[in-house]
């Protein structure tokens, strides 16, 4: 978060203090509210998330007779805040026991999930925890030989089999090289071809049965890496995964690329799923549990 706050000082930061500059004083007005909804609209917080804040706070406005914008400043932090609040599991990091367990990571090519599984990789390992990550995007060598790189840099086994090969078959080895070898933490990367979407539902649904038959489900994590850039068009896609696969979470990657920091509160209101990591940056370092709290403390600082 230091990064975020120090870092993005350009488009981001105008939108975001274009709504700090709206509650630092003047008088709440019919221009107070058309201005707000307007930020929060472009921002990427969506319509109708937008229009139920400004309803709650102006419900908030009126009962409390406060005439001064500066006055709903610190109700609006807290209203943001209880919102991703509510949504269980926001910002914990992987599950990691029963040992092994695994975290399967999915989401559109191109999305970010190699780089991810290695971010994760190096973080975990840093904690002194055994990480194994399984090559389970079998369809592309080249997100083979990007893990296999991920897993040197990282000093992480990466258990694979050739292109083409069955990425259930290898899962299933991962888990069994995990046992054999006293691993704590499995991170699987899995294929997101998005042209036969049926096809790789399926496979995904295949890979969750074997995982499912191996593993106790408080071991096991589905997280979709979502690309923050995607802003409000991308929803259905994450709807898909999440009715194959029965997602515990999001990661939100390359939030360092957008502009509209809004799309975070809004994949938390239209999914209902925790946002887990924030990616914000191709680096190894760049991944940070998500904070609620210093996430909104941004918005409007
Ligand atoms: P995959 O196809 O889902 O496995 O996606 P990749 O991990 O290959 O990532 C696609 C591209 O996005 C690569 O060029 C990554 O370096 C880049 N990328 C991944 N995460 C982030 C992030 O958080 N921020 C930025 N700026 N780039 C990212």
């Amino acid at each position: 978060w230091d990064k975020l706050r120090d870092g993005l000082k350009g488009v981001r930061n105008r939108w975001s203090q274009g709504i700090a500059a709206l509650f630092l004083g003047g008088t709440v007005s019919e221009a107070f509210w058309e201005n707000l909804e307007d930020l929060l609209v472009s921002g990427d917080v969506g319509v109708e998330l937008a229009e139920r804040l400004i309803a709650e706070l102006r419900e908030y406005a009126k009962k409390g007779h406060l005439s001064e914008t500066s006055q709903l400043r610190d109700y609006f932090l807290s209203l943001l805040e209880d919102r991703l609040l509510s949504v269980k599991g926001m910002g914990e990091p992987l599950a990691l026991s029963p040992r092994p367990s695994l975290t399967l990571l999915v989401g559109v090519n191109g999305s970010g999930k190699t780089t991810t599984a290695g971010k994760l990789a190096a973080q975990y390992r840093r904690q002194g925890h055994r990480v194994l990550l399984a090559a389970a995007d079998t369809y592309r060598a080249a997100a083979i030989d990007q893990l296999k790189s991920w897993g040197e840099r990282t000093g992480c086994r990466v258990v694979s089999q050739g292109p083409g090969s069955d990425a259930a078959a290898v899962v299933f080895d991962a888990i069994q090289a995990a046992r054999s070898t006293d691993a704590d933490l499995i991170l699987a990367d899995s294929a997101g071809r998005l042209h036969t979407k049926h096809n790789l539902m399926e496979e995904l649904r295949k890979l969750r049965r074997v995982i499912d038959r191996e593993l106790p489900s408080e071991a096991v994590e589905v997280l979709l890496v979502l690309d923050a850039v995607m802003g409000q068009n991308g929803f259905r896609q994450v709807e898909a995964f999440h009715e194959a696969l029965g997602l515990t979470g999001v990661i939100l990657a390359k939030y360092d690329n957008t502009a509209k920091g809004g799309v975070l509160l809004s994949v938390v209101d239209r999914l209902k799923l925790p946002i887990r990591y924030v990616g914000l940056g191709e680096g190894v370092e760049d991944l940070r549990l998500f904070s609620p709290h210093d996430f909104v403390e941004e918005l409007l600082s």
